[in-house]
C-alpha cells in the first residue's frame, strides 16, 4: 500500500517534474552554447583589510548574459552545470579569464605584492585528475604567480575526502596556490578535519556574521569560531559584510579581512582598476559627503 501511495503520489507531480526537468536540459543545452559564444563573464567583489580598508584582492564572480532571458546569476545555472558536467568546461574558462584579468591589471597598474584573485571551484572539478595540469598551464600561459591564485571550495565538498580530492588539494598546494573552504559554518565538516587538509584560509559564511551586531550571544559564538580557525593555523576571511557596525565588531575581534555589500558589491573589472590605480580605500566615500562645507 505504502508504494502504491508513493506511486501515486509521484504520478501527481509528474507533470511538474517534467516541466523542470525539460526546462534544465533547454538551459543546459543553452549554457553549453553560450560559454562557446562569449556569454559568460566575470564580476569581482573586492576583499578588503579590515583596519584600513585597502583592497586585497578579489573574488571572480560569475555571471551569464543569456541573448534570451537576459542576466542569469550563478544560483540559478552553477546547479545544472554541475548535474550536467558543463561545470567542468564553465570552470576551464572561469580561471583563465580571471587570470587573464590578473595579468591586464598587472600590465596596467602597479598590484601589490600580496594582491590575490580568487576563483570558486566545484566538487567537481576537484575530482578531476587533470585539474592541477590544466591550472599549472593557465598559471604558465598567463605569466601569473601561483601565489596570486586562491582556490576557494565549499565546505560541503570536503566532507567526502576522496583520493582524487586529496591529490588536487595536495599538487595545488605544492604548486604555491593557496586554498580555501568557502561558506564555513553552512556544512558539518569538523574542524579538526579540516586542520589535516591543505588548507590555507577558511571564508566564515555570511549566516554567522549577520546577527553579530545585534546579539552579542553570535558575536561571541563568531570570536570563538574565529579562534579555532587561528589555532588550527589558519587565516579568516569574513563573507557578507553588510554594514559598518559588522565590520567594526569583527576587527574589534581582532579579525583581519572581509568582503561585503558594505565594502563593495561586484564590480566590473574596469571599477577594479580605477580603485587600484587610485589607492582608494573602501568603502567610497562619496566626494560631495567627504568634502569639507566650505
Ligand atoms: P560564494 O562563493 O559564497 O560568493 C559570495 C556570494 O555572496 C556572491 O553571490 C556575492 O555577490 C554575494 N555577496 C557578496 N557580498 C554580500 C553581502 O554583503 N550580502 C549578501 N547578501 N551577499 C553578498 P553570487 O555572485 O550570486 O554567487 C553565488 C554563488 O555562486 C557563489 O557563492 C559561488 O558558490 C557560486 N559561484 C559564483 N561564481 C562561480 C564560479 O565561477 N564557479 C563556481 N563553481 N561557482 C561559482
Ligand atoms: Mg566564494
Ligand atoms: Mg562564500
Ligand atoms: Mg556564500
Amino acid at each position: 500500500a505504502a508504494k502504491d501511495a508513493g506511486r501515486s503520489q509521484s504520478k501527481a507531480f509528474e507533470p511538474v517534474m517534467l516541466y523542470a526537468r525539460q526546462f534544465r536540459r533547454e538551459m543546459a543545452a543553452e549554457l553549453r552554447e553560450g560559454v562557446g559564444r562569449n556569454e559568460l563573464f566575470l564580476a569581482y567583489q573586492p576583499v578588503v583589510e579590515l583596519a584600513t580598508g585597502r583592497m586585497t584582492g578579489v573574488e571572480a564572480l560569475i555571471r551569464w548574459r543569456h541573448p534570451k532571458r537576459g542576466l542569469i546569476m550563478p544560483d540559478d545555472f552553477i546547479s545544472i552545470a554541475e548535474e550536467t558536467g558543463i561545470i567542468l568546461d564553465v570552470g576551464r574558462w572561469v580561471l583563465r579569464a580571471a587570470l587573464e584579468q590578473v595579468a591586464r591589471w598587472e600590465a596596467q597598474l602597479a598590484l601589490e605584492p600580496d594582491f590575490q584573485v580568487r576563483v570558486n571551484l566545484s566538487a567537481m572539478e576537484l575530482q578531476r585528475l587533470d585539474l592541477v595540469d590544466h591550472v599549472r598551464r593557465a598559471l604558465a600561459e598567463t605569466g601569473i604567480a601561483p601565489s596570486r591564485l586562491v582556490i576557494e571550495i565549499t565546505e560541503s565538498a570536503f566532507v567526502s575526502g576522496g583520493d582524487v580530492e586529496m591529490y588536487s588539494l595536495k599538487s595545488l598546494d605544492a604548486l604555491g596556490v593557496g586554498i580555501e573552504i568557502d561558506d564555513f559554518g553552512t556544512g558539518y565538516s569538523s574542524i579538526s578535519y579540516l586542520r589535516r587538509l591543505p588548507v590555507h584560509t577558511v571564508k566564515v559564511d555570511r549566516s554567522l556574521i549577520s546577527e553579530i551586531s545585534a546579539d552579542p550571544g553570535q558575536l561571541q559564538f563568531v570570536d570563538a569560531v574565529h579562534g579555532l580557525i587561528q589555532a588550527a593555523g589558519m587565516e579568516a576571511v569574513f563573507e557578507g559584510i553588510e554594514t559598518l557596525d559588522q565590520a567594526a565588531d569583527l576587527l574589534v575581534l581582532g579579525c583581519r579581512s572581509g568582503q561585503g555589500y558594505y565594502f563593495s558589491r561586484p564590480l566590473e573589472a574596469g571599477q577594479v582598476a580605477a580603485i587600484l590605480e587610485s589607492g582608494t580605500t573602501l568603502p567610497l566615500v562619496q566626494a560631495s559627503a567627504a568634502a569639507p562645507t566650505a
